[in-house]
């Protein structure tokens, strides 16, 4: 079955607006079994919406249309697509109401443009939009065709696609046969490494049909298996057994679960408190923890201890070692990570030191050089390693290393 996407808005062309809408769609159609075959961004232009409207529907089954739906002189793609598809445009008294009391609620005058979102071509589906006021549309075309319409902002067009839209794709094209798809998280090991661990391992089930991917990102690997048809599950089942058995140590989670979401988690389990001493990272760590909902239970101080003068201070690095081995030192992050733990009171202390660059490396210490130390009520670890990315990569990845070594730690000591 063909199904292709098309993004519209002149803000995605002119390169202001990063279009994540096309990979955020694509891979819940293809978690869920629907392989997009084409896809396309084009600006908020009549006939340029036209023109790719008629073109996708001539060779697709399913087509999905984001943006313009909004009350703006530019949201012009429900107009466009019910001209082209010859409908009226009637008012829907459900989405005029939706639109009054999306404004009530949040004690504001409803501006009287807002009104043209409730105006539906003859023959569409309404999908209420519970994040906004721009109601998702679904039309037919030809022989069981199907044209979606979507709204622009991420919030809305999200939790749209996810609760109502998947639900309606899957009842109008169901996929014969069953599909099953899950995707690990790892962090630690590279691509090639984890491909050669797998290989091997699920290479019969590779030869009754099983889907192996592999895609690499910063600082992560994500291992996807997917089978169709008949025992789709079974396969995908047993191949998911094989990964944790090989790999299980670098998995940290799956589908769209983040790392510091499992720190946290196994944190919170654990019943233990947390204490960040950052340098390099400045806060950044701090930063990813907190994103996470129950943090407070966890987190109990941070510090960005930026200079060398609130090493000293604040964490009771010793001038000595300072002196001696300079800030960017294993020395030095043991001292860091010793002082955190031992000056909050915290179960574990997480301490990072490094050089993100681009100035300031030496023969010694190349830029992205970076200690980790992690100090708990056994002693301090460490890790050293070089992480030669621009600034924001670099902090990234160093965080990455800092909670997968605090994860090692947690999983490690619960046997
Ligand atoms: P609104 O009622 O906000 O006008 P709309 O349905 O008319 O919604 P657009 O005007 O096309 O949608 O887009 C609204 C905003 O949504 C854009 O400014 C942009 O920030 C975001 N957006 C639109 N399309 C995309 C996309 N493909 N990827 C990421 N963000 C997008
Ligand atoms: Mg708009």
């Amino acid at each position: 079955m063909n199904i292709e996407i098309i993004n519209t808005g002149s803000e995605l062309l002119l390169g202001r607006v990063l279009n994540t809408h096309q990979q955020w769609l694509c891979r819940r159609l293809a978690d869920n079994g629907y392989e997009t075959t084409r896809q396309v961004a084009i600006s908020d232009n009549g006939e340029a919406i036209q023109a790719a409207v008629r073109e996708a529907m001539d060779r697709a089954r399913l087509v999905i249309v984001t943006g313009g739906l909004g009350p703006t002189s530019d949201d012009i793609t429900r107009d466009k697509i019910a001209e082209l598809l010859g409908c009226e445009l009637h008012e829907d008294p459900g989405v005029v109401e939706h639109v009054r009391s999306f404004f009530t609620r949040r004690k504001r005058p409803m501006p009287a443009s807002t009104r043209i979102q409730a105006m539906v071509p003859d023959g569409a589906e309404v999908i209420v939009n519970d994040h906004g006021t721009a109601p998702g549309l679904v039309m037919s075309f030809r022989d069981g065709g199907c044209l979606i319409m979507l709204p622009g902002p991420p919030r809305e067009l999200r939790p749209m696609f996810a609760e109502k839209i998947l639900p309606v794709i899957k009842e109008r094209f169901p996929l014969g046969g069953g599909f099953a798809c899950v995707t690990f998280k790892s962090t630690g090991v590279g691509e090639s490494q984890m491909e050669e661990l797998l290989q091997e391992p699920l290479g019969e089930l590779v030869g009754r049909g099983l889907d192996l991917g592999f895609c690499a990102r910063t600082g992560e690997v994500d291992v996807r298996v997917a089978a169709r048809g008949e025992g789709a599950a079974e396969l995908v089942g047993q191949a998911g057994e094989i990964v944790r058995r090989v790999a299980g140590r670098h998995l940290y989670g799956a589908e769209d679960d983040q790392l510091e979401e499992a720190v946290v988690a196994l944190m919170i389990k654990k019943g233990a408190t947390l204490a960040l001493a950052e340098s390099c990272t400045g806060g950044y760590l701090g930063h990813r923890i907190t994103n996470v909902s129950g943090a407070s239970a966890v987190l109990m101080c941070g510090m960005i201890t930026y200079s060398n003068e609130s090493k000293l201070r604040l964490l009771g690095v010793r001038a000595e070692t300072l002196a001696e081995h300079g800030a960017v030192s294993e020395a030095t992050v043991i001292e860091m990570a010793r002082g955190a733990r031992e000056r909050t009171g915290a179960d574990y202390a997480l301490a990072v030191t490094g050089i993100a660059g681009p100035t300031g490396g030496t023969e010694a210490k190349p830029l992205g050089t970076v200690f980790i130390g992690l100090a708990t009520a056994g002693g301090v670890g460490t890790v050293h390693r070089i992480n030669s990315f621009d600034r924001e990569t670099f902090k990234f990845v160093t965080a990455q290393q800092a909670l997968e070594l605090l994860r090692q730690e947690i999983v490690g000591s619960e046997g």
